[in-house]
């Protein structure tokens, strides 16, 4: 999986699909992430001394890591992402479409 945390991302699929947002949390093993603003569930919450009322909760919800692309600012879109070894032998991310290094 080639998505990061604070990556910038877009929604390929589903009710959300064209969306883009920050990913929040990567759950590499299940394959799945949180992106801010994507894939809200309503959660249902008890009272708790910080919150007197219970009542309905919006989250986000992890999303499939297949659903979303990375957005490449430069081009302003979702796009493939390859690895490029730099010089100083560490890898680094670069958008297929435009060659710009993503970090
Ligand atoms: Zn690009």
């Amino acid at each position: 999986m080639r998505v990061k945390k604070e990556d910038m991302v877009v929604v390929t699929k589903g009710e959300y699909r064209g969306k883009t947002g920050k990913v929040l949390k990567v759950f590499h093993k299940k394959g799945t992430l949180i992106v801010e603003g994507v894939n809200f569930v309503k959660r249902h919450t008890k009272p708790t001394q910080t919150r007197q009322q219970g009542g309905i909760l919006e989250k986000e919800a992890a999303v499939s890591a297949s659903n979303v692309m990375i957005y490449c600012a430069n081009c302003a879109r979702g796009v493939k992402v390859g690895l490029r070894v730099l010089p100083d032998g560490s890898r680094a991310r670069y958008c297929k479409r435009c060659g710009e290094l993503l970090g």
